[in-house]
């Protein structure tokens, strides 16, 4: 299985955020659409950084409220894993783990084309392994499935 394929289930849509809005707004626009991270993005092309929900927690532990009136740039991080549509869906899962992040933004030809969170890998996963577990079962059995 490909990311192309969980893309085509989900859709391409990314929510990106420019490097000057603030923190602040950056929590208005993460609870508006339910998501733990937004791609950082001028132009919302290019892949210039991500910003999650983690970050925002970690800065106001360590530097306090004052971190909510300043901008995306001061608390994103910039050097971002992106995969591309035909990579295999078990090692995107195997990047996330390593690195431990729940986020990949997909990119295509260097535009931003979709973003896979680690829920829509394991869903995947599952399903994959579900399919074979069937097959492999009727292979033993001799039963069609
Ligand atoms: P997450 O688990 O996705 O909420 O992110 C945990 C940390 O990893 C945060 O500091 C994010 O900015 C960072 N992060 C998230 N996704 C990626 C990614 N694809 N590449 C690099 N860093 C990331």
């Amino acid at each position: 299985m490909r990311i192309s394929d969980i893309l085509r289930d989900k859709g391409d849509g990314v929510v990106t955020v420019t490097p000057d809005l603030t923190v602040q707004d950056l929590l208005a626009t993460l609870a508006e659409h339910r998501i733990g991270a937004a791609v950082v993005s001028a132009d919302g092309v290019g892949v210039e950084g991500i910003v999650s929900e983690r970050d925002i927690v970690r800065q106001l532990a360590a530097r306090g409220a004052a971190v909510l009136a300043e901008s995306v740039s001061s608390i994103y991080t910039a050097q971002v894993h992106t995969v591309e549509p035909e990579a295999d869906v078990a090692d995107v899962e195997r990047l996330m783990t390593e690195h431990r992040f729940r986020h990949v933004p997909v990119v295509s030809g260097g535009r931003l084309a979709g973003i896979v969170s680690i829920g829509d890998v394991v869903k995947k996963r599952i399903t994959e392994l579900e399919v074979q577990t069937t097959a492999l079962s009727g292979y033993i059995t001799g039963e069609r499935v």
